[in-house]
């Protein structure tokens, strides 16, 4: 499934003996969203004139929603929602009619959070509970970043999955061991992709 899922990716391949096929699949977790959830946005974004001209309205889908990385990296991840805010309180300028124009932000049933790997921080200080234009969202989970520490320039490091639960327990995936594991909330993680569902 996995395999499958790699195999559409614009990842480099090599044709091995025996039919078998290598892929390059060193990428980021932002390139992992960006082009894997592509048909699964966070957020549309409408851009309105206020003068109702309706010239340059645009629409775009949002793979990921909006933050203000500041205000998550100095309050240790405990204020998404603020930082979210933040981001989407954006007024522009209509280009057709240079009249004032804003973006109205239209936000799907999960929102997904690319912090960029900015900090760390405890498990438990990310915000269980978010709200976003008047909808509730719960935290689900996130992607741990482990930077390498291999002699081989090549590899960029390793991703791990935190879960956590409806009963409120963390498990940690890690495909480089068999199964996987409860993990205390105090464990410190380095986010790079924080999901939040209804
Ligand atoms: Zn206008």
């Amino acid at each position: 499934m996995r395999g499958e899922l790699l195999m559409t990716g614009d990842y480099v391949n090599r044709k091995l003996l025996n039919d078998v096929t290598s892929y390059d699949c060193n990428s980021n977790a932002t390139y992992v969203v960006k082009k894997f959830l592509k048909p699964y946005p966070s957020a549309l974004e409408n851009k309105v004139c206020t003068d109702g001209c309706n010239k340059n309205n645009t629409k775009r889908l949002l793979n990921m929603i909006p933050i203000n990385i500041n205000i998550i990296t100095e309050s240790n991840f405990k204020k998404i929602k603020e930082s979210i805010d933040s981001a989407l309180l954006t007024e522009t300028i209509c280009s057709s009619c240079t009249s004032k124009a804003e973006f109205v932000y239209t936000i799907s049933d999960h929102i997904i959070i690319d912090t960029n790997g900015c900090g760390t921080c405890s498990l438990e200080h990310i915000p269980y509970y978010l709200t976003v234009n008047n909808k509730t969202y719960i935290l689900r989970g996130l992607s741990h970043y482990i930077s390498t520490n291999s002699e081989d320039l090549n590899c960029i490091g390793h991703y791990t999955a935190y879960c956590r639960r409806s009963d409120g327990f963390w498990e940690l995936y890690n495909d480089c061991e068999k199964a996987s594991k409860t993990i205390s909330k105090s464990s410190e993680v380095l986010p790079h992709i924080i999901i939040y569902t209804i």
